[in-house]
């Protein structure tokens, strides 16, 4: 989609750091991360957001959710770690394109500010 960040990541078209790549989804490390390890999953269709998720295009969710538990394992995040989606203005989402935060390697508040 035009104008989307993230979009635009996963084209190339801005630098990333990737983390992991396949036809469905591509991972990379947050800009601004929140923790020792921070990466976001993104799929590569262009979802708005979770409120966008429907019947039609939630198939890529359950890949993702294998796909973090992989990487976690691959990344030696033994002692867990969170997954976030944020949705909206409320639910503090930044960018309009569906992305999953994985924060790990600090003990994370709960519940979150
Ligand atoms: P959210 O606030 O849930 O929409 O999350 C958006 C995330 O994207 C934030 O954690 C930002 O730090 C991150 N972000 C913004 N621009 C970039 C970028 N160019 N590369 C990597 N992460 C980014
Ligand atoms: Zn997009």
């Amino acid at each position: 989609m035009a104008d989307c960040l993230f979009c635009k990541i996963i084209a190339g078209e801005i630098p990333s750091k990737k983390v992991y790549e396949d036809d469905t989804c591509y991972a990379f490390y947050d800009i601004d991360p929140q923790a020792p390890v921070h990466f976001l999953v993104v799929p590569k269709q262009h979802i708005s957001g979770p409120s966008a998720v429907n019947e039609d295009n939630s198939a890529v969710i359950g890949h993702i959710y294998a796909v973090i538990a992989k990487l976690a394992d691959e990344l030696g995040l033994k002692d867990g770690y969170r997954v976030v989606a944020n949705d909206g203005r409320d639910g503090g989402q930044t960018v309009g394109h569906l992305h999953f935060h994985v924060l790990a390697g600090r003990s994370l508040a709960w519940p979150p500010g």
